[in-house]
């Protein structure tokens, strides 16, 4: 008996074609539609297909991407399933990665795609990226992996990917660490495993409310007086280099601490981790000092939705730092 895989579309430019008036691509095809696309694929597996939505990347919300997870769940625990696929818009579509990663707990391999290219397009990749992830999710290695994502025929963990292009289709990258592995003439390889702890963050209730702010020269506290005004209930700043904000942000942090508006730092740099190592003002130390929480070397993006998670099990502040610690560990 053929293994099965369940693929869920969700949209994006995978599902797209090109609007003949607008010349601009919108999505219009539906998971039969693609599927008919991806040729001798009914060789390799039998596939059960779910429209979850059609909606483009960037009107995904987190409480779309919960109740995306609630079905990612509830689809691995059917005994006739092997593995589980996603269709994404590739703008996003790391944050619902992420967001998988961290809320659905199985062995069984859950790979998420998409395409950079729309099906109006000459060399739409879509039906290429769907075999190459539907590949990834037969495949024994890919168990216990935590979430992959998979395009351009690489394989990489939700956890360390990034999309780094506008338009390239070879623009999901885990920068710091290269692919887990590729698929090679319809072969799956792994050439290692992520080293980081597998996070579970399972809440009923994610907290979606938590903001994101990028630092940048000079910059005061007005931006972050008025989340603390809106009674925001987190907010991530991504600051300069190891962990640094200009003064002028100082006393806006220390304001939303005091409100008990936890305050997670990362960097604006795509690589490297945070480190106190500063002691001027507006320094990791002072940061530290002042109750921000240090979330390692996860993007501004992922440190929100892991944030909004986290909110959704405890508000304390303690806590909440223990939480973003983990993200530090490796094995
Ligand atoms: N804007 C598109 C989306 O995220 C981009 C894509 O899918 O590649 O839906």
């Amino acid at each position: 008996m053929k293994k099965k895989v369940a693929v869920i579309f969700t949209g994006g430019t995978i599902s797209m074609t090109l609007n003949s008036e607008t010349k601009a691509a919108t999505p219009t095809l539906t998971s039969t539609d693609i599927m008919s696309l991806v040729h001798h694929i009914k060789d390799f597996t039998d596939l059960e297909l779910i429209d979850f939505s059609a909606i483009p990347g960037p009107h995904m919300t987190p409480e779309k991407m919960m109740a995306l997870s609630k079905v990612v769940e509830k689809k691995a625990k059917e005994s006739h399933i092997d593995g589980i696929v996603i269709t994404h818009g590739t703008d996003n579509l790391e944050e619902t990665a992420f967001l998988l990663d961290l809320t659905v707990t199985t062995f069984k391999p859950v790979v998420v795609t998409g395409s950079m290219r729309n099906a109006s397009e000459l060399g739409y990749d879509g039906p290429s990226n769907l075999a190459s992830a539907i590949l990834t999710a037969l495949h024994e290695d890919s168990r216990g992996r935590g979430v992959l994502v998979v395009l351009n025929d690489e394989i990489n963990a939700a956890r360390e990917v990034t999309k780094t292009h506008t338009m390239s289709l070879d623009t999901f990258k885990s920068l710091a660490f290269g692919p887990l592995g590729i698929v090679d003439s319809n072969h799956v390889m792994y050439y290692r495993k992520t080293t980081f702890k597998q996070i579970k963050l399972t809440t009923q209730e994610m907290v979606s409310d938590v903001a994101l702010i990028k630092v940048a020269s000079g910059m005061d506290s007005r931006l972050i007086d008025f989340l603390v005004h809106e009674s925001v209930a987190g907010m991530v700043i991504e600051g300069m280099g190891r962990g640094n904000v200009p003064p002028g942000l100082m006393p806006g942090i220390q304001h939303a601490i005091e409100h008990n508006i936890p305050v997670v730092l990362v960097s604006r740099n795509p690589l490297g981790r945070l480190m106190p190592s500063y002691g001027y003002a507006g320094g990791g130390l002072s940061l530290k000092k002042a109750g921000v929480i240090m979330a390692s070397n996860l993007n501004g993006q992922k440190a929100r939705i892991a944030l909004m998670l986290a909110l959704g099990q405890t508000k304390n502040l303690d806590e909440l730092t223990a939480l973003f610690q983990q993200f530090s560990s490796v094995s």
